[in-house]
């Protein structure tokens, strides 16, 4: 028999309802937080305790509700934002559906707290699962302060699938950074568990903001650009190839002075970025973007945290040009140790001496095939006292602008104790501002698969002829395969010859390595080329490339001399991409000083 179809109780449905606006803590603080900025605040400050679980509020000094009209806040559907849906197309707020405030008091306890300026005293109402519970005068200076107890207290069932408190905290400090920097005219203070952990007076511009919320030595890397067109204006700040994430989390995108989501503008960025960044990487930057309100859509998702945008065509390519143009002045930012005064800094230094010139003298002098007196270049590294503090931009640290690259003496010895190896894994090596670590294999990768690209597509390389040529049977499937990248191996130094299926016979095997088993070599080549799926034509070279690199760089536990890690870190910093390996991991982390004064409290 079908069940009867019922009303729900109106506390059942509004409870379900806020469900899809307040899908968890940080939904709600945003709500608050969005309320503030359309009440016009100037100074707004969150607190949070234990990490949003058992309580959040948000105080600001913005318009007010009228006492009269507390009680109506708290009303499905009303809202002071919005009285016809033509308006929603020339929306100036952040609000416009009157949920928000209604949503979180039906899941929660909340006070509420006005005074329009223009009242003589402020006013409050208590709420407990959406029924009012207290209501009366209060004290308070003009502004709003929503405060959030328990919240799903009494939906037991969303509180299960909550994240960790501690991912809500980062949430929630990374969404106030977003509308901090979406409102740089804007006070923001911050407090966790009774500590201020930050508070931030107005900022006159991006970049102040930026300095104020990831530190100055970063905000002054961030590469900054801005373009116009028709209506739509856009304005970003670029972080280095090195703030590169693998996630999205880097990038903080503004759209109207909303906080949003958007696969298109994050598709824009990286587009920009070229091949600036391995893939997989993706760049951090802020945008902000404003776009004529009409052809904008900010109703298609509950928590409004996705827009739609009208032009979507116009707005790839409006941010697109505007970041190209400053990621092309972007050389690899690397100097080097010992050549330079320790006390400029690289940015002055890099004006001095004309630093689009460098990126040739990098090469030229460090190519595979130099000579052993190759300058020694280094990450010129920048601090960033509040990394931590920092969500977007968090990890791997900043670096400053390039500074000139200066041959090292030809007959320079490498000195002692400038550079080591740890675990037979990585190579430390100081460089002015702290200390890079480099990981081998994966740098060494790096440096065969760019050589490895370049020789499949030029110069053949030099091999290295066995003394007993090997004969050696491949699987079936292998020898087919050698069959056809067969002149590929043979540009990068392998001479192998295919006899009668399976065997071939290798007469000779890539320069420069130390060859033990050059059969069971050209067999993991072999199996590295198919690994990842059928093979198009198009990416089989660099397949060829990645494969012949993985498995011919050092590994992890191979000792090096100071002149092989110098020379490796060198030849890393030479090619296009010393960031990541060719599957995208990265070939080095830095460690800065300023970091380590302020972990020692210095
Ligand atoms: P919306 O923001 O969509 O209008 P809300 O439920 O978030 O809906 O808020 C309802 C109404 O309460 C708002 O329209 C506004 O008039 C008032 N309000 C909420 N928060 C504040 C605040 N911090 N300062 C002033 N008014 C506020
Ligand atoms: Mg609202």
């Amino acid at each position: 028999m079908a069940a009867r179809i019922r009303r729900l109780p109106p506390e059942t449905a509004s409870r379900i309802a806020a469900g899809e606006v307040i899908e968890r803590p940080l939904s709600a603080l945003k709500e608050l937080v969005e309320n503030a900025l359309d009440a016009g605040a100037r100074s707004i400050e969150v607190r949070v305790e234990r990490a949003l679980d058992a309580q959040f509020s948000v105080a600001d000094d913005g318009a007010g509700i009228a006492a009269d009209e507390l009680e109506l806040a708290l009303e499905r559907h009303a809202t002071s934002k919005l009285a016809s849906v033509e308006e929603l197309d020339r929306l100036g707020t952040l609000g416009f559906r009157g949920e928000a405030l209604p949503s979180i008091a039906a899941v929660s306890r909340m006070k509420l707290v006005s005074r329009p300026a223009v009242a003589e005293a402020a006013a409050f109402v208590r709420v407990e699962g959406g029924e009012v519970v207290e209501r009366g005068p209060a004290a308070r200076a003009s502004g709003t302060t929503v405060e959030v107890r328990d919240l799903f207290h009494n939906t037991p069932a969303r509180r299960k699938f909550l994240n960790s408190p501690t991912g809500e905290l980062r949430a929630a400090l990374r969404m106030v950074e977003s509308y901090a920097l979406a409102r740089p005219g804007t006070g923001w203070r911050f407090v966790v568990d009774g500590r201020e952990r930050f508070a931030w007076g107005p900022a006159a511009s991006h970049r102040e903001r930026a300095a104020q919320v990831w530190g100055a030595s970063h905000a002054e890397q961030l590469l900054e650009s801005s373009l116009q067109r028709g209506g739509y204006v856009v304005s970003t700040l670029l972080g280095l190839p090195e703030h590169a994430r693998a996630t999205r989390e880097g990038q903080v995108l503004l759209v109207n002075g909303r906080w949003v989501q958007s696969p298109a503008l994050s598709q824009a960025l990286r587009h920009a970025y070229g091949n600036l960044l391995p893939t997989g990487r993706f760049p951090a930057a802020v945008v902000w973007l404003t776009v004529p309100p009409d052809r904008l859509d900010v109703n298609v998702h509950p928590t409004k945290r996705e827009v739609r945008f009208a032009d979507e065509d116009t707005v790839f390519s409006l941010v697109a040009a505007a970041c190209a143009q400053p990621l092309a002045t972007i050389h690899p930012p690397f100097a080097v140790v010992g050549g330079v005064s320790s006390g400029g800094g690289g940015r002055a230094a890099s004006e001095a001496s004309g630093m689009s010139t460098w990126p040739d003298r990098v090469r030229e002098g460090s190519g595979p095939s130099g000579g052993g007196q190759m300058p020694l270049l280094l990450p010129v590294a920048g601090g960033d006292p509040r990394a931590e503090l920092s969500s977007a931009f968090a990890a791997p640290s900043p670096v400053t602008v390039p500074a000139p690259v200066l041959p090292e003496p030809a007959d320079a010895a490498p000195r002692e104790g400038e550079i080591w190896q740890l675990h037979r894994t990585y190579i430390l090596a100081p460089v002015r501002d702290g200390l890079v670590i480099v990981d081998q294999h994966a740098a060494h990768e790096r440096i065969l698969f760019e050589e490895a690209l370049e020789r499949l597509r030029g110069v053949r390389a030099a091999s290295q002829g066995l003394l007993f040529p090997a004969l050696v049977d491949l699987p079936r499937s292998r020898f087919e395969l050698l069959l056809e990248v067969g002149e590929h191996l043979k540009q990068l130094g392998w001479d192998v010859m295919a006899m009668s299926p399976p065997t071939v016979v290798i007469r000779g095997v890539p320069g420069a390595f130390r060859i033990e088993q050059p059969g069971h070599l050209l067999e993991q080549v072999l199996d590295g080329i198919v690994e990842r799926g059928p093979t198009a034509q198009d990416q089989l070279l660099e397949r060829v490339a990645a494969s012949h690199a993985c498995h011919t760089a050092i590994r992890a536990g191979d000792p090096l001399s100071p002149e092989a890690m110098r020379r490796l870190v060198d030849r890393l910093f030479a090619t296009s991409l010393p960031h990541g390996d060719p599957h995208g991991r990265p070939t080095f982390v830095r460690l800065e000083l300023s970091d380590l004064h302020r972990r020692f409290g210095r």
